[in-house]
């Protein structure tokens, strides 16, 4: 099949491009994605959730990019999940929708976008999925938050430093309970326990090299998002950087 752009049949270009990267998705959640993008089109004439400029490629731009990570890593089951100043439930809604077993906590400092966010959260009927209204800085020192995460996700939030800092207080010591070794059938690695995903654009070698001698981080894994049938989608210069933490 040529994929030659997706306007007119998002679902079916993306499960395309979802199938020439090893992944699957059903009828369901397909249509999940569809009645997402809808909503997150909806609530942005009323609020800035993505730019304007964006709405025409949001499959590409937002939903595909948010769902990249599944392309080069794969999530253990029953993972617990921070989106780390998630907008308009980005990329924290599509990963939710793809990843039914794993709870999605969605955290953003502007109430408005948490308002739409839970709106969409149950219109969507999407269960262990939450959104939070407040600063990373503040929610991370809440007994109810403090060390239950696997992992943090932020995407487009802030440089890497910052986000490294605002991130370790949320995630687990250790995350026990989650697969170690990823099946023999499973062709993706794990993607590393306790660690942070940031979703970046643009050169990032200035900012790991903040990070990398911090001595919180033990890692940090680079992969750029030039994945089969995505040439046209511009993901090309779009990094995914995982920040494996020290085990404490
Ligand atoms: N992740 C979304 C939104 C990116 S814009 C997307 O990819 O579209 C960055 C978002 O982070 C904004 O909505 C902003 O309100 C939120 N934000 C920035 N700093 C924050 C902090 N310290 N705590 C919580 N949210 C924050």
């Amino acid at each position: 099949m040529e994929l030659t752009g997706h306007a007119e049949q998002p679902e079916i270009w993306i499960r395309t491009v979802f199938l020439r990267n090893s992944l699957s998705c059903s009828d369901d959640q397909l249509r999940q994605l569809g009645r997402y993008v809808s909503l997150l089109l909806k609530w942005n004439r009323e609020i800035n959730l993505i730019s304007r400029r964006d709405e025409e490629n949001v499959w590409g731009s937002h939903v595909l990019h948010s769902l990249s990570l599944l392309f080069k890593y794969a999530v253990p089951d029953g993972a617990r999940i921070l989106d780390l100043g998630t907008g308009g439930g980005l990329p924290g809604i599509p990963l939710k929708i793809l990843l039914p077993t794993v709870s999605m906590m969605m955290v953003d400092s502007t109430k408005k976008k948490v308002d739409a966010v839970k709106s969409m959260i149950m219109e969507l009927q999407l269960s262990q999925a939450e959104a939070t209204w407040g600063r990373a800085e503040a929610l991370g020192r809440e007994t109810e938050h403090t060390g239950s995460f696997d992992y943090v996700l932020a995407r487009g939030v802030a440089p890497l430093h910052e986000l490294v800092h605002l991130s370790v207080p949320f995630l687990k010591l250790r995350s026990e309970g989650l697969d170690e070794e990823p099946p023999p059938a499973r062709k993706k690695k794990l993607i590393p326990r306790k660690s942070l995903v940031a979703y970046k654009g643009g050169p990032v070698e200035e900012e790991i090299g903040k990070i990398e001698e911090s001595k919180l981080v033990r890692a940090v894994h680079v992969s750029d998002l030039a994945f089969q049938g995505s040439e046209r989608m511009m993901l090309a210069e779009k990094k995914l950087i995982v920040v494996e933490f020290r085990q404490t």
